[in-house]
């Protein structure tokens, strides 16, 4: 089995439910890195600094960009969220398995830079679902649900650049999915190039 940290990103619409599931994910496996990111949005009432987001700036977040210290950067409903590298370098270099949890243009950016990320994408059952799951957070402005809502159709058009479709409808279900998921993925024959390449030297005494 490969010993190389696999990334894996889920991404979903919002309201899709995906924090839900990477906090539970976290908390079954801890052995999970969870990538903190960067935002320039304000805290929600509970969200702490260092813990749900590092929250900046316009200008700490573009200094940043500049210094290329974040993997992947996107615009969200007139927001900069951003992935810093530094966390997520040392975690593959360690072999651990890092989760991010981001919106669809970073997750592309970051299919270009690591080609082997896996990318899942939760989507609730219905769209009806969908915002009665957005108008029941109770935290955002009509505004803001309906640009959300907007952006959810926007985003079905890139769905099959992804690996993995998880359709939340139990939350227990999707998490053993997505642990199932990554798991399984250290056993895919690209993930282990290096354990071939040992054995067939290894058969050349016999051939
Ligand atoms: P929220 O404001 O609801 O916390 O997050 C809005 C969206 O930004 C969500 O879809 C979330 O997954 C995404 N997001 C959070 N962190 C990052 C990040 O580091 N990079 C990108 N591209 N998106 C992020």
């Amino acid at each position: 089995m490969s010993k190389k940290g696999v990334l894996a990103v889920i991404s979903g619409f919002s309201g899709a439910g995906k924090g839900t599931i990477v906090k539970e994910l976290i908390k079954r496996y801890p052995e999970y890195a969870l990538s903190v990111s960067m935002t320039t949005r304000d805290p929600r009432p509970g969200e702490e600094h260092g813990r749900e987001y590092f929250f900046v700036s316009d200008e700490e977040f573009e200094k940043l960009i500049e210094e290329d210290g974040l993997i992947e950067h996107a615009g969200y409903c007139k927001h900069y969220y951003g992935t810093p590298r530094k966390f997520v370098d040392d975690c593959m270099q360690q072999g651990r398995d890092v989760i991010l949890e981001i919106e669809m243009q970073g997750a592309l950016q970051v299919r270009k830079m690591f080609p082997d990320a896996l990318l899942l994408f939760v989507t609730p059952p219905t769209a009806t679902e969908l915002e009665k799951r957005l108008r029941g957070r109770n935290t955002e402005s009509e505004e803001v649900i309906k640009a959300r809502l907007s952006r959810a159709y926007e985003e079905t058009e890139y769905i099959p650049e992804y690996d993995y479709l998880l359709v939340n409808d139990d939350l227990d279900k999707c998490v053993e999915m997505t642990h199932t998921i990554i798991r399984n993925a250290h056993e895919e024959i690209s993930r282990n190039g290096e354990f071939l390449k040992d054995i067939k030297t290894q058969l050349e005494v016999y051939k």
